[in-house]
């Protein structure tokens, strides 16, 4: 292992702030209460928890009973499409769900156990850019459909969709066909860098992850507009005002809250800071290694997000080789690298299998630098056309690259 490692796979995790890790020291230890207790310890704690409620709704301008505080994005996002679901199922509301193929596996994966309970998919395709019609959502939505599903921000080649405008196609569609369409979006990739407000983005719910950023692992928030037909996916005790039992994280919703309360102060001051690194690498990378093309829309982008494929290079070759020289990065999906599948984004958006095996993403934090951006770009030149070398060998002898 190289002796420095460059971290460039912030949408994998993100390192923890110290400032958020100390915010949460204390309640791992003297303030150990639980918040339902009715003594000082536990009044202690519930205040922390509430603090840290009122942080995230003032970042997505909503109510603070709107928050429901989960175990991270994946949680968030089963509560809010099963709990909506299945609450629009025994009011008989019908069973169509409409989402795109581009989502995380979080969600594609949940609408695939719920149509195991009799709902029907549809999937609206993206652009090669991996962008969606609001229109094309809109006129996918007909009068059995109980919920839209459309992410904030893709974690592979960050396309940013446009979330406002298919709201406003979908209130449109509703109100033709009598009724209100429940939208929720996965934002887990947007916090930081996007705008959360709910209202301007015109969503019923929305998942939040606390490890993207700079909050612990194990954190996530899920907001549910007051009013939305809504089932509790865990049962137990009254916690989150009966829509998710179970004894608080406490640590881990307190640091979501500080982090999310850091992240959101640093927003206006990161995203040029952060775009321009990623734009200095982006040039050098498609202009001076031939056959290197982006993957993903040149604007509507996540500003720290670069992805790009090489020709004729095997995705997990190249990330060995830049582990070697200690750059950290990602081939796509974190939570899907270790199955070395292409890319279920990058072939919704019309890419051919090899293309989309062969793909590099780089995801930058605050800590990345334009020598960092540098060095990598350097290593790119040496290791993209060893790597095309050893596919040629390896076609010549018939062993896989
Ligand atoms: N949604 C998106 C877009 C993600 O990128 C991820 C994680 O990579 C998740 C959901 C799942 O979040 P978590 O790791 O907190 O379960």
């Amino acid at each position: 292992m190289a002796d420095r490692i460059i971290y460039v796979d912030h949408a994998g995790t993100t390192p923890v702030h110290p400032q958020v890790a100390a915010a949460m020291h204390p309640y791992f230890t003297e303030q150990f209460g639980n918040p339902s207790s009715l003594h000082g310890l536990g009044a202690a704690s519930a205040d922390a928890v509430d603090d840290a409620r009122t942080a995230i709704a003032e970042a997505l301008k909503a109510r603070a009973g709107e928050i429901i505080f989960t175990s991270g994005g994946s949680e968030s996002i089963n509560t809010a499409l099963k709990g909506v679901a299945f609450a629009q199922q025994l009011a008989g509301a019908g069973q169509r769900i409409v989402s795109t193929p581009i989502e995380h596996h979080a969600v594609l994966h949940t609408l695939e156990y719920l149509e195991r309970f009799g709902f029907e998919t549809v999937l609206v395709g993206v652009d090669s850019d991996g962008r969606v019609d609001p229109d094309e959502v809109a006129a996918a939505v007909d009068e059995g459909t109980v919920l839209v599903s459309v992410m904030l921000a893709n974690n592979e080649v960050g396309a940013v969709q446009p979330i406002a405008e298919i709201a406003r196609a979908l209130a449109a569609r509703g109100e033709s066909l009598g009724r209100r369409i429940p939208f929720h979006t996965d934002a887990v990739q947007g916090a930081g860098q996007l705008g959360l407000d709910v209202q301007a983005l015109g969503v019923d719910l929305l998942s939040l992850s606390a490890h993207k950023f700079h909050g612990p692992k194990g954190a996530g928030a899920l907001y549910l507009r007051r009013g939305t037909p809504f089932l509790a996916q865990q049962t137990g005790g009254g916690q989150e005002r009966n829509r998710r039992a179970g004894t608080e994280n406490v640590p881990g919703i307190v640091g979501m809250g500080q982090a999310l309360r850091i992240s959101e102060a640093a927003r206006e001051r990161f995203v040029p800071r952060v775009s321009a690194l990623r734009d200095h690498f982006l040039d050098r990378t498609l202009q001076e290694i031939p056959g290197a093309i982006l993957n993903g829309p040149g604007t509507s982008r996540l500003p720290n997000n670069a992805n790009v494929r090489f020709e004729n290079v095997d995705g997990q070759l190249l990330l060995e080789a830049l582990d070697n020289v200690g750059i950290a990065a990602s081939s796509g999906s974190a939570c899907t690298t270790s199955s070395w599948e292409p890319s279920h984004v990058l072939l919704a958006m019309g890419c051919d299998q090899d293309a989309a095996a062969g793909s590099l993403r780089v995801t930058l934090g605050p800590e990345n630098t334009v020598e960092e951006m540098d060095f990598i770009v350097d290593q790119l030149i040496r290791i993209v056309p060893e790597l095309r070398g050893d596919a040629v060998a390896s076609e010549a002898t018939g062993t896989p690259a």
